[in-house]
């Protein structure tokens, strides 16, 4: 993805929900910058984001928006990507007009007081103008039961909750204490639940992110204790966020990420469960606990390669995020769009490194 005009990401502050921020890939889609997308892809869910000007009140670690280093705000990224504001009218009539390739929006709490009652005056927006099923990417240190039947009373379906960590010791160490944050993995856990009762089976998916310092074994638990929830994973490639506290640290190794893609699409499409997997001693997967011809048959669809997100109308993940999770070039982590017969022979020859 490639931006045009950067000087036009400069900005005067504005706050929620009078003004939504909009990923690049969600401005250019909408016509806001001009800019185009390496191989094509297409944007399928437009992201908003909530903002505010003192920011943030959390402080993880591998977040660009993290408080401690707020001195920038403005300039921050929120996985991998630039955020611009915009005037949540402005967002919502370019969404009603915009191409029909998009089918959902997603719009991002962020761990701020006032997200609580902004965010559902931005989803009732959303809703009755566009007419386009919408998410909320909601923030359970600051939420309770009673906001979720109100997300719901304002015309969300899903809900995203973003517990990152793979256990509980990564969670703390990246987002309670240590870092001086307000979360806790129970509460992220309970939330998700508690979505689950409210908005209905297969209604909630956790945020994952791989290559915080977890074993394959552990992130496998962690995408079964969703499935088992009622839910599903979406799946994310940790990528070093300029000015978060993990800025030095690498992305997982690709062969990693692609075991851990194919045991996520697996455990999420009821194939396989932990106990029939095996692992090395490390915590690699050996096994995937399925017959060498559904392995075979779930490598060569490509599906589990693509992004994993919230659906659109037509049942296909809609929030396909390109080039969220990697620069733009040759090593895609989350295919946006099916990985072509290249893509794919690369992807076999990883899958084993
Ligand atoms: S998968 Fe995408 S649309 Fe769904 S909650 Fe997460 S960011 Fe939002």
């Amino acid at each position: 993805m490639q931006c045009a005009d950067e000087g036009a990401l400069r900005e005067v502050h504005h706050e929620s929900p009078a003004y939504v921020r909009l990923s690049l890939a969600a401005a250019m889609t909408l016509g806001f910058v001009p800019g185009w997308f390496h191989r094509n892809a297409k944007l399928r869910c437009v992201n908003l984001l909530l903002t505010y000007e003192d920011g943030c009140k959390a402080s993880c670690a591998f977040c660009g928006l993290a408080r401690e280093k707020d001195a920038t705000w403005t300039a921050k990224k929120f996985i991998r990507v630039p955020w611009k504001t915009f005037p949540t009218p402005d967002v919502v009539q370019a969404i009603k007009r915009g191409p029909s390739h998009v089918g959902r929006v997603c719009i991002s709490m962020i761990t701020h007081p006032r997200c609580r009652d902004d965010v559902l005056a931005v989803c009732k927006q959303v809703a009755q103008v566009t007419g386009l099923p919408v998410s909320l990417l909601i923030s359970p240190s600051i939420i309770t039961r009673e906001d979720l039947l109100a997300m719901k009373e304002a015309g969300a379906d899903r809900i995203g909750v973003a517990i990152d960590g793979a256990t509980p010791e990564i969670f703390d160490r990246f987002r309670g204490k240590p870092v001086n944050g307000p979360h806790r993995w129970d509460r992220y856990w309970q939330i998700y639940e508690e979505s689950i009762r409210v908005f209905g089976r297969g209604m909630a998916g956790a945020h994952l992110i791989c290559g915080l310092g977890e074993t394959e074994r552990e992130m496998v638990g962690a995408i079964y204790r969703a499935r088992a929830l009622g839910g599903s994973t979406h799946l994310f490639s940790f990528f070093p966020e300029k000015g978060s506290a993990l800025e030095s640290q690498a992305p997982p190794p690709i062969g990693n990420y692609r075991r851990i893609q194919l045991a996520r699409w697996l455990i999420d499409h009821d194939l396989t469960v932990p106990d029939r997997m095996a692992f090395s001693g490390s915590g690699r997967i050996l096994d995937f606990g399925v017959t060498a011809a559904q392995l075979d048959e779930a490598i060569l669809c490509r599906e589990p390669f693509e992004t994993s997100g919230c659906p659109g109308p037509d049942g296909k993940t809609a929030c396909n995020r390109p080039y969220g999770n990697e620069k733009p070039g040759a090593d895609i982590r989350n295919f946006p769009f099916p990985p072509d017969d290249e893509d794919l022979e690369g992807i076999i020859r990883e899958l084993s490194e």
